[in-house]
Formats: structure tokens, C-alpha cells, sequence
């Protein structure tokens, strides 16, 4: 582990023994799966981490955000970031920030964008099911996609192009952006 501009990079190793340890005051019912689209793979070096992650706060501040928006990062070597407290609710998803933890993937996962790295998928499907096993939640309910809510904030329950507010986490996220896939 190592912590920089307060921020803490881990394997998914660590963070599986340190999101355990966690005293999370709020009521969570949601993880939240998003790909940053920019920065994507090219900007990723393999070490510039905290600089990718500084970054991404400096412009979520510059739009008149509290903070980051994320409260947790998975990079494309497989390793995770914290980012905002996740004891505040992010800026992630209308509709799902109350009750949510958002988790920011960098990369564009939309077909034709990046190929998700092995490391990356076997980092999200573990960090998403640690956070099901703290919260005690189920796959089927406690997991949604950025793309399966409207633009207002209201609940599709699955990716519907012309009525999703955005295709993220991406059109060719671990096989699509639907319910189904
Ligand atoms: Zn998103």
C-alpha cells in the first residue's frame, strides 16, 4: 500500500483485507460501475497513478465539485485507489449516489475503444464482490451500470440507447453494457 496527495493505491490483495476493516456510517445498497472514458489506456504509463488520480480530483473540482467524484479508482495493472470518502456520497450516478459506492475504471470500454486488460477484470469482479460481501448484498440487486439510469436520475434497469443517460461503463464492458451481458 501507499498513500500520496491522500490518496491509498493497493492490490486487489490489500484492498480486500482493507475495505474489511472499513467503519462505513452510511446505508449502501449500490456499487456502481463506470469507465472514465478520458483519461483512457494510452494516458496510463504503468506508474502514474496518484498523477492520473490527482488529475481527475483537480477537474472534478474545477466543475464545482466537493471533491473527487469516485470513491474508488481500478487502474488497467489491476490495482485500486481510493478517492472520496466513502463515507460521502459520490458524484457518480443521479438516482444511486445516496445509497451508492462508485467505482471508476480507467479506460473507454465503448466497442472500438480499449481492451480490458485481464488484470483490470479480475480487479473489478473481486472489488465489486468484496463490496457486495461488506454491504451484504446479492450480484443480481446490488450492482448497476451507469448506462441503466436516465439523464434524470430515474431507474431503466438496463442499458436502452436513446433513454440511458450515457453508454458507461461502456458499449464492450466485460461483454456489454446491458443487464444481460
Ligand atoms: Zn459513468
Amino acid at each position: 500500500m501507499k498513500t500520496q496527495s491522500g490518496f491509498t493505491l493497493m492490490t486487489v490483495d490489500e484492498f480486500e483485507n482493507w475495505i474489511a476493516s472499513q467503519r462505513v456510517t452510511r446505508g449502501i445498497q449500490l456499487v456502481q460501475l463506470h469507465h472514465t472514458w478520458s483519461p483512457a489506456y494510452a494516458q496510463f504509463t504503468g506508474s502514474n497513478h496518484f498523477a492520473l488520480q490527482s488529475g481527475m480530483k483537480s477537474y472534478h473540482l474545477s466543475i464545482d465539485y466537493d471533491d473527487i467524484a469516485q470513491n474508488l479508482t481500478i487502474f488497467p495493472d489491476g490495482q485500486v485507489m481510493t478517492g472520496r470518502s466513502l463515507n460521502v456520497a459520490p458524484a457518480g450516478c443521479k438516482g444511486a449516489n445516496s445509497n451508492g459506492i462508485c467505482i471508476e475504471n480507467i479506460g473507454n470500454f465503448d466497442v472500438g475503444g480499449d481492451t480490458m486488460t485481464e488484470a483490470h477484470k479480475d480487479a473489478i469482479v473481486r472489488v465489486t464482490a468484496a463490496l457486495l460481501k461488506k454491504f451484504g448484498l446479492s450480484p443480481a440487486s446490488g450492482v448497476t451500470y451507469h448506462a441503466w439510469w436516465t439523464e434524470g436520475g430515474t431507474s431503466l434497469g438496463t442499458y436502452i440507447a436513446g433513454k440511458s443517460c450515457k453508454t458507461c461503463p461502456g458499449t464492450a464492458f466485460c461483454g456489454g453494457n446491458t443487464r444481460a451481458s
